[in-house]
C-alpha cells in the first residue's frame, strides 16, 4: 500500500484496522512522509486486495470511529455499489 500523496509506502505501524464486515475491511492509514491521513477500504475477494481512498473528512472519521463499526446506510449503500462494481478502481484513483 503507498500514500496517493507522495507514494511512500505506508509502514505497518502506521495502518489501524477500524473494523471488519464480510469482506470489507476498514483501515486509516497516516504517512508519515507527508502526514496525510486516510480512510482506505480493502475489499478482500477471492484471494484479492482492491483498495478505494475515500474522501471522508477527518470530522467524520471520528465520527465513524465512535459508531463502533455499527454499520450505517452509508456503509451498505458503499458495500452494495463495491458489490456490484466490476472490481476495476482505476477511475476511484483517477478521479483526484
Ligand atoms: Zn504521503
Amino acid at each position: 500500500m503507498q500514500c496517493g500523496t507522495c507514494g511512500q509506502h505506508y509502514q505497518v505501524d502506521n495502518v489501524d484496522v477500524l473494523g471488519q464486515q464480510e469482506d470489507l475491511w476498514f483501515l486509516r492509514v497516516f504517512c508519515s512522509a507527508c502526514r496525510t491521513q486516510y480512510l482506505v477500504v480493502a475489499v478482500v475477494k477471492e484471494g484479492r486486495v482492491s483498495e478505494v481512498i475515500t474522501d471522508l473528512t477527518e470530522a467524520e472519521l471520528e465520527k465513524f470511529r465512535n459508531m463502533g463499526m455499527v454499520i450505517s446506510d452509508d456503509v451498505l449503500d458503499m458495500h452494495d455499489f463495491l458489490k456490484d462494481f466490476d472490481g476495476d478502481f482505476s477511475w476511484l484513483f483517477s478521479r483526484k
